[in-house]
């Protein structure tokens, strides 16, 4: 697939979007499409890319259509198309045509009736618009080797000009003898191009600067821009939205879209995604892989809520918000001009919201195989006196609030299911003695044994039971050992909360070891 050409010094933006005329399909309803290459990991600004065509597609009652653009045989892997395909169906991006994913996560059939829908199955329809044009007289054989074009750029670099093609094979009556065709090129006219781009407003450009486009390597291996004009007219799309890197592509397309008899569709150009450094984030940067942040333990909540700030925000700043609230408010038009910044702490900050925002039970279920992965192998309670639901759940209560990832909630959670191993010295506080610490555990434990077991469900009601434990000795005194019995850590959520978690018999069971661990 030939790179996005890059920005071409001939485009004057202005300022003012103005709206084209109503686009449309035959039958009159919006179409918008996601065209990725699965030549690598589903990045995150391609989820960008299909959740802001999603929002569009939903918004106005129209169709959202995925196609794999999969004409680089090289680079593009069946792999990647599925975890593609997997990726937006985690995001809940639903497509209404394109290929499908099996409920046993193979590759299904395509579902929509303008397939196929990957370009790999529809080299036979390119072909018969190559044809087209050659035929025509709109594109022609190119015989230039990379020698002759080397040679042509020096010439040109040499008088002062931008090199480009220089057209040396558009009026050949014949092909030169002992010579192979290298490529098709497009006679491309020396016109003025003009669209109203829906984020960036008003563009001309001068394609008179373009030099002869190569539009195919030969008939069956069309490249990128000529594909991607065939697909979008037939496919009846109506508003092309994609990224930044593609907008210098949108007046070669369209010069191909007059050529052909195709009509132009609405385009609107997302803004680069940006590190926060202002450098521009690769696509094959493996750490934005979608399945990076899955397996990390981020929401696919959290993430569309993130992916959907970067190049727009609801009025008034609302910064978190659910699908339901992005659909409500989401607005093309206001889709700012310039690079979104990707900034990681926001990502962490939405994910923690949306971790507390969601039904407990929901988020147990979502955390549970990230403890299995942290090796909490049942995620159950050492005790054996609860159901490893309810455990599970108050575990997942406990730190919620606390961890931003799911893997975070897991990993913090470990000393909660599996009894903790710590040096019996760091029972003490301060520089108190090993006895201290004995005689105010067992002060505790005998409180808390004469308190029922449903108590422990209520912070309050353990910290009552130590309250005369507490002020005898001092807080400190009591509730740094007790930390340590029930969680083997310096740090840690506090003791009555540990124990709300762990309940009547576990944390028992700890403090007695703990007392045993100072006799
Ligand atoms: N296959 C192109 C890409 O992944 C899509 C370009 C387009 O949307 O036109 O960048």
């Amino acid at each position: 697939m030939e790179a996005p050409a890059s920005s071409s010094s001939s485009v004057h933006i202005q300022i003012a979007p103005e709206p084209d005329p109503a686009p449309s399909s035959s039958n009159g309803r919006v179409r918008v499409r996601i065209a990725p290459s699965p030549t690598g990991p589903l990045h995150i600004g391609t989820a960008r890319t299909a959740l802001f065509n999603w929002l569009f597609a939903r918004q106005h009652g129209g169709m959202f259509v995925l196609r794999v653009e999969d004409t680089d045989k090289a680079r593009s892997k069946k792999e990647y198309e599925k975890a593609l395909l997997e990726g937006l169906s985690w995001l809940g991006l639903d497509w209404d045509e394109g290929p499908t994913l099996a409920r046993d996560g193979t590759l299904g059939p395509d579902k929509g009736p303008y397939g196929p829908y990957r370009q790999s199955e529809r080299t036979a329809i390119y072909r018969t618009y190559l044809e087209h044009l050659l035929t025509k007289g709109e594109a022609y054989y190119c015989y230039c080797t990379k020698e002759d074009l080397e040679a042509q750029r020096q010439a040109m670099l040499d008088a002062g000009l931008a090199p480009r093609y220089n057209g040396h094979c558009r009026t050949l009556m014949a092909p030169p003898p002992g010579r192979e065709p290298q490529v098709i090129r497009f006679k491309v006219p020396h016109d003025t191009v003009t669209f109203t781009d829906m984020i960036h407003g008003k563009a001309t450009f001068d394609a008179a600067l373009f030099g002869d486009q190569v539009i195919a390597k030969d008939l069956d291996t069309p490249l990128y821009n000529f594909a991607v004009v065939v697909d979008d007219a037939l496919m009846e799309i109506t508003h092309v939205i994609r990224g930044d890197d593609h907008f210098s592509n949108t007046p070669k397309q369209i010069l191909l879209q007059r050529a052909l008899g195709f009509p132009t569709p609405h385009y609107a150009h997302l803004p680069l995604i940006l590190n926060p450094d202002r450098s521009k984030m690769s696509k094959r940067f493996a750490d934005v892989a979608l399945a990076n942040y899955r397996d990390r333990g981020y929401l696919p909540e959290a993430i569309v809520n993130f992916i959907g700030l970067l190049g727009w925000h609801p009025k008034e700043d609302h910064e978190m918000f659910d699908r339901a609230f992005a659909l409500a408010h989401f607005d093309i038009g206001r889709v700012q001009k310039t690079g979104a910044i990707f900034n990681e702490e926001k990502l962490d900050w939405l994910n923690r919201e949306h971790m507390r925002a969601m039904p407990l039970a929901a988020l147990a279920a979502k955390a549970r195989p990230f403890f299995r992965a942290a090796g909490i192998a049942s995620a159950a309670p050492s005790s054996g006196s609860d159901d490893d639901d309810s455990m599970l759940e108050r575990a997942v209560a406990l730190q919620r609030g606390r961890a931003h990832t799911l893997v975070e909630i897991a990993t913090a959670s470990a000393f909660l299911f599996v009894s903790p191993a710590y040096d019996a010295s760091l029972l003490c506080w301060k520089d108190s003695s090993r006895d201290d610490a004995r005689t105010a555990l067992e002060d505790a434990r005998t409180a808390l044994e004469a308190l029922p077991s449903d108590a422990f469900a209520s912070r309050d009601e353990i910290l009552n039971a130590l309250t005369p434990a507490i002020d005898a000795r001092g807080r400190g005194a009591v509730l740094w050992p007790l930390r340590v019995a029930l969680s083997g850590q310096r740090t840690s959520p506090d003791p009555m909360e540990i124990m709300e978690v762990l309940r009547k018999d576990e944390s028992l069971a700890r403090i007695k070891s703990a007392i045993g661990k100072l006799a």
